[in-house]
């Protein structure tokens, strides 16, 4: 329980053990165990995951597994969107990791828990398109979409793995949803201390990744696709490794800045500066020698980021013509 606190197993254990939300709030007893929550919440801002720590003693055990209501009445009285994407998709990143260990049993009542109907076959998973459809709508690489799934009887077949996945996506949207929950001021007087702190760390990250302008720039002449990956971006939700790669090489190749790239990226949940500097200057060329150039249309299509394309889109087949000839026609 202590590993996997969201399961409803360790909201039954919490009830049974009956501590009063007054206890929780106030008892010395309970102060180990509101240090977890907030560390736990620091810990999905700084490194987008929930660390191990030690589960030896039956206090270590009782605060892990408390820190999990803590964290999530913390990241509540915060009440910032990014630190809600960003805390769920945490959770949901560590359970993953976690889960590999655990038996078809673990899985299976994991999956009912998350609503995933399913059944197990041959080491293979199959869950209903419709399922399918639910969880994997975020994900955008090719190796999600339906078409190239295999389909018997309405069923997809997924390895071990990729069934994972799909739970990590289930879990990451179902604590997104519960969250902010309601809180009174009892907890937010309790929470002050940490809450002052992340939103000094938010506001510290906000400033330092603050997007400036676009330079030289137009970005009334971005054509529909690119346009669609930043306004995603700035929505501050995650684009397909495929995305990212074509919004990279594209901006790069109209001469903005690393850092400036850089900057647009820091508002997705998984952000991690050191590799995405790296893919930046890898595609760059700065670090691969090889500066690349951004996809053409028809692989963008392929890709499935061709998105909403225009009338000005049927006379071009790269994204950089329709740059240069919405630069032309407007002037
Ligand atoms: S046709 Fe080309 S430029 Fe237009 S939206 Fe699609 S990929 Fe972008």
């Amino acid at each position: 329980m202590a590993r996997f606190p969201y399961l409803k197993e360790t909201a039954s254990h919490i009830k049974e053990s009956d501590p009063s939300l007054d206890d929780f709030l106030t008892d010395p007893a309970y102060e180990e165990a509101r240090i977890a929550g907030g560390r736990r919440v620091l810990e999905a801002l700084e490194n987008s995951k929930i660390e191990d720590h030690s589960l030896v003693s039956d206090a270590e055990i009782l605060n892990e597994l408390l820190s999990y209501p803590v964290a999530r009445m913390i990241v509540s009285c915060v009440g910032d969107p990014f630190l809600i994407r960003r805390y769920a998709l945490s959770e949901a990143k560590t359970g993953y990791e976690r889960w590999k260990a655990e038996d078809d049993e673990f899985i299976t009542s994991l999956s009912n828990e998350l609503d995933v109907d399913h059944k197990m076959e041959d080491g293979y998973t199959k869950i209903h398109f419709s399922d399918f459809l639910k969880a994997t709508a975020q994900l955008r690489g090719k190796i999600w979409k339906l078409i190239n799934q295999r389909l018997d009887d309405g069923y997809v077949t997924l390895n071990r793995q990729r069934f994972l996945r799909v739970l990590q996506e289930s879990l990451r949207k179902k604590i997104e949803n519960e969250l902010p929950l309601e809180v009174n001021e009892k907890i937010l007087e309790t929470f002050r201390e940490p809450t002052l702190e992340l939103l000094d760390k938010i506001q510290e990250r906000k400033s330092k990744y603050k997007a400036e302008d676009f330079g030289k720039i137009r970005t009334t002449r971005l054509p529909p696709c690119m346009h669609r990956l930043l306004a995603t971006l700035q929505t501050g939700e995650g684009i397909p490794h495929t995305g990212r790669f074509a919004l990279t090489a594209f901006l790069r190749h109209l001469g903005l800045r690393p850092d400036d790239i850089l900057r647009m990226f820091s508002t997705i949940p998984d952000f991690d500066e050191g590799k995405t500097r790296y893919q930046i200057e890898h595609i760059s060329g700065v670090t691969s020698g090889t500066k690349y150039t951004p996809p053409e249309c028809s692989t963008m299509k392929s890709y499935g980021i061709c998105y909403d394309p225009d009338e000005l889109c049927a006379r071009i087949k790269h994204p950089l013509s329709y740059y240069r000839l919405k630069g032309k026609r407007r002037s």
